[in-house]
């Protein structure tokens, strides 16, 4: 990769990097992963670019200072993201049951990424809130469950826990990314690039300027455009076009949108962890429409995704009406009823939330 030139090293950069994470942070963290033996790394359930590379950014940059760690997730990662993980380095919970519970229970320090409460690691959750190695979440939504961690390193100001993860190691490594390996600096990049969709939600001028350091670095921004976001099947885009034909139910009273998909609707276009990934964006590209949701029915329960394009907050509204959280413009949960019975109860619950705003 090409050296960092003499133009990265701007003075904005510097102020950005001091407001984005509290003094001591970078010293702390040091501090704890240097006296740690078995470091395992975690992040949460159904696991998105943001959580799959800040991961593996962190691991491959732990090992450069000489610590050697383990990555867990609940459940299996979206395929377009596996050259993320191309020496199958992660241990994936719901297929190697044994094996991340004894590298858990074996962790003197886990390192908790891109989430904020315990429960969205599901049934990891108890293994690791009972263990007794010290704990250390490094995260960008709000609201973290802070009581159950040593110490927490969160800013909602950031477009990414990657963006967060960056300035945290270019402070680390004061202030200068050069000897940052390639695999850190590449899913750094990818967890930003997704997180924003593509640069389009959550991006502030820090994240241009970590993009701009990354790129100086020698990330191939084409490539990895290429592998993230041109990588569907047929079917993928073929349900894209079932959600916004067929299924798309736009309510001008409420500015509101939505999208239901059933699982046999699921079934007939073949459908992968990831394929229904930015849908819930599509219905805030209509004129008025500032609300959206998209349902997708599970085995066991639905899955929400909420996301808004003004100040209604849809972290408060999935807290209150569908168990769940998230930032204030991008948030999701879980629902526990009929499918039939989603379109109705996301109307009502609208119509309360907005009448009580
Ligand atoms: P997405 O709609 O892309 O799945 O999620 C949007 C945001 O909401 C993400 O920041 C994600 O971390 C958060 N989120 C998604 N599902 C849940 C959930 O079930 N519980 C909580 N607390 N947050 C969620
Ligand atoms: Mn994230």
């Amino acid at each position: 990769m090409r050296p960092h030139n003499i133009f990265s090293i701007f003075v904005p950069t510097f102020f950005l990097m001091k407001g984005y994470l509290k003094r001591n942070s970078a010293d702390n963290f040091k501090k704890v992963v240097n006296s740690a033996t078995s470091v395992v790394i975690l992040t949460h359930t159904n696991p998105d670019g943001d959580a799959l590379g800040s991961v593996i950014a962190l691991k491959s940059y732990l090992s450069t200072l000489g610590v050697r760690s383990r990555i867990v997730v609940p459940n299996p990662y979206p395929k377009n993201l596996k050259f993320l993980d191309s020496d199958g380095d992660v241990i994936i919970y719901s297929w190697k049951k044994e094996s991340a519970e004894r590298v858990i229970k074996s962790a003197d320090l886990i390192i908790a990424l891109d989430f904020n409460q315990l429960k969205r690691i599901d049934d990891l959750e108890p293994l690791v809130r009972n263990s007794s190695a010290k704990k250390i979440l490094i995260d960008h939504h709000p609201l973290p469950e802070k009581e159950a961690f040593d110490l927490v390193i969160s800013n909602t100001e950031v477009s990414s826990t990657c963006e967060l993860l960056f300035w945290l190691i270019r402070e680390m490594e004061d202030g200068s990314i050069n000897r940052i390996p390639d695999i850190s600096a590449q899913s750094l990049y990818v967890g930003m690039m997704t997180d924003t969709n593509n640069f389009s939600n959550s991006v502030e001028a820090g994240t241009f300027l970590m993009s701009y350091e990354l790129l100086l670095h020698g990330v191939d921004k084409e490539t990895l455009q290429l592998k993230v976001f041109a990588g569907f099947t047929e079917e993928r885009m073929r349900l894209m076009g079932h959600s916004l034909l067929n299924k798309m139910k736009i309510l001008p009273e409420l500015g509101a949108g939505y999208i239901i998909l059933t699982k046999s609707e699921l079934d007939e276009f073949k459908f992968l962890e990831g394929d229904s990934e930015g849908f819930v964006n599509m219905p805030l590209n209509i004129y008025g429409i500032t609300i959206s949701a998209l349902f997708t029915e599970k085995d066991e329960h639905i899955r929400v995704s909420l996301r808004s394009s003004d100040d209604f907050s849809v972290n408060q509204f999935s807290r209150k009406y569908f168990n769940g959280a998230g930032h204030e413009r991008a948030a999701g949960g879980r629902l526990y009823i009929p499918v039939e019975e989603v379109g109705e109860y996301f109307e009502e619950s609208l119509r309360k939330e907005l009448e009580a705003n």
